[in-house]
């Protein structure tokens, strides 16, 4: 155990992270080839990592770390296969990073067991260090990523496609400029974990502090509230909600607007809690309150929701006029208003079909792009398409959830 392996452990955790087979690939690709490399070649970290037991560097291990890190690579461009990992996705990281520093730490071994069985407490807690390192990043991380997923949930403009190319790009020169610059990689690790970290919690103490203690009782409540979750005392004065589902400074002047805009960002109706589920039909965690809880609620939802079409084609027209540069701000803006309170409310399965649909009809509609004067109708053309794509696949999912709630009903 080196100075230098430490610093790799460490200033790697990032990487590992991201992507964390990709990064166990490139690693054992350095420690099997690193020392013939122009440049980086004599680098000491090169020099310690060629030390590496076989059972990392070898042709299995070589082909295991190639074959993961290829799956890794595409599954990421999968949402489906993305929420399914999100389970034990810091786990199997933490675990991947152990692995690797064991192999780093005490390169004299040949087995892992063997390497697992000579290592002293010191070694055995310092990988227990790393992988740690590794869990909390990547919680971090996740908290990220999910921001940036809500702007642009089914890749539309892009914006997911080009965040995966950044975590495999900079897996791959994270790890190199590791080798060239140990201590300034691990400083600029540990200063991105403690950014991201201070943001967290300083959004968590936000979000705490706006609350507000109930006129009645005295339980703190979300000020964009309309009831108290706990005596069901209603609020004054909500608070306006914002497009990330924030409450706002200002008041909310119409109660019943207001009730319909907290469900379009995906929150309680009566407490402001935010839904964690994609089905139309869920309680709310904190105060149990079904969302759509009959047909005519949910009729009433998506007529709101039309009323708002007209506006939105408007601005998406304005700002679709703007050449070339309009269309991002016009999808992102429609995204917000139109869809986000549509498509939060349909399981990924079903998503995923008319993600498809979707998709191809924006492809159609962007091919119109050259053509002058078409240029002002694509943003609004794909605002109109994908609200009416994802609102039949809201009925139709609605139409299905309310009879399973009439069964369950007259069978009890
Ligand atoms: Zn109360
Ligand atoms: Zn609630």
């Amino acid at each position: 155990m080196t100075l230098t392996s430490i610093l790799y452990t460490l200033g790697s955790a990032p990487m590992f992270a991201a992507r964390p087979f990709l990064a166990a690939f490139v690693t054992a690709l350095l420690a099997r080839f690193g020392t013939h490399l122009p440049w980086l070649g004599d680098k000491e970290v090169m020099q310690v990592l060629s030390h590496a037991p076989s059972w990392f560097t070898g042709n299995l291990a070589l082909g295991i770390f190639g074959a993961l890190a290829v799956a890794e690579v595409a599954s990421a461009k999968s949402a489906e296969l993305r929420d399914l990992m999100h389970e034990f996705d810091a786990l199997m990281k933490s675990v991947v990073a152990l692995v690797v520093s064991l192999a780093i730490l005490d390169p004299e071994t040949t087995k892992v067991v063997k390497t697992i069985d000579k290592l002293g407490v010191f070694a055995w807690s310092f990988s227990a260090l790393a992988a740690s390192t590794v869990f909390g990043m990547t919680i971090l991380r996740n908290k990220v990523v999910e921001v940036l997923k809500e702007l642009d949930e089914d890749d539309d403009i892009g914006l997911q496609t080009l965040l995966n190319w950044i975590e495999n790009i900079w897996t791959v020169m994270g790890i190199l400029f590791l080798v060239l610059l140990p201590i300034a990689a691990v400083v600029l690790s540990a200063l991105t974990a403690l950014g991201l970290y201070v943001a967290r919690k300083r959004a968590e103490r936000k979000e705490e502090e706006s609350k507000v203690p109930c006129a009645t009782c005295g339980t703190r409540i979300l000020p964009h509230a309309t009831l108290c979750h706990s005596c069901r005392t209603p609020l004054a004065a909500p608070r306006k909600v914002g497009v990330f589902g924030q409450p706002k400074a200002e008041a909310a002047p119409d109660l019943a607007l207001h009730r319909f805009e907290l469900v379009a960002r995906k929150r309680c109706p009566d407490c402001a809690t935010r839904l964690q589920k994609r089905q139309v039909r869920q309680p709310c965690t904190t105060c149990g309150r079904v969302t759509f809880r009959d047909e005519a609620e949910f009729d009433a939802y998506l007529a709101a929701l039309n009323r708002r079409l007209p506006r939105t084609l408007a601005i998406c027209t304005l700002l679709s006029a703007v050449p070339l540069l309009g269309v991002i701000p016009g999808v992102i803006y429609y995204r917000l208003t139109m869809i986000t309170g549509v498509r939060g409310y349909i399981p990924p399965l079903r998503g995923c079909t008319t993600k498809w649909i979707v998709r191809i009809v924006n492809w159609g509609v962007i091919a119109l792009q050259p053509v002058p004067l078409l240029g002002a109708t694509i943003v609004p053309l794909m605002a109109w398409s994908n609200y009416t794509i994802y609102k039949r696949s809201l009925a139709g999912r609605a139409t299905t959830e309310f009879a399973t709630a009439q069964m369950k009903e007259l069978g009890a």
